[in-house]
């Protein structure tokens, strides 16, 4: 649950927001984050996040929200970005753990589907079937 205090809403975007999550109005929205000073690898929201700590030295990067960007993000707990105000945000992360939750009721479901080697059976028989019929 969280509280509504003042100030902005602070949140772990890396899991939040799955990669290659449509970002709709969102996309392009621009936070600050740091990186390896090499600017590759992952975006951290703070700069001594435990997975930036075996880079020698840290650069801070303005990042606009978008595909590449959204993959990047660090997915460590304490790497936390504080939401632009606009309200529209929480909808979106409510959104987004709503679907969250219908993937993980999809995952229950999909152990009673039949498994990859039954699969394979009955594609190996269509295709069987297929070529036998071109003949
Ligand atoms: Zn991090």
């Amino acid at each position: 649950m969280t509280t509504r205090e003042t100030g902005p809403q602070i949140v772990a975007l890396g899991r939040c927001i799955e990669e290659g999550t449509p970002l709709g109005p969102f996309e392009g929205t621009v936070f600050s984050g740091f990186t390896a000073a090499s600017g590759s690898g992952r975006i951290h929201a703070v700069a001594d996040c435990p997975r930036l700590g075996k880079a020698s030295s840290v650069r801070a990067v303005d990042f606009s929200l978008d595909a590449s960007s959204l993959g990047r993000l660090c997915a460590n707990w304490c790497c936390r970005w504080p939401l632009p105000d606009g309200g529209r945000w929480p909808v979106f992360l409510d959104a987004l753990d709503a679907v969250s939750r219908l993937r993980l009721d999809e995952e229950e479901v999909r152990e009673q589907l039949p498994d990859e080697a039954e699969i394979d059976e009955a594609v190996c028989a269509v295709a069987g079937r297929v070529s036998a019929g071109r003949g």
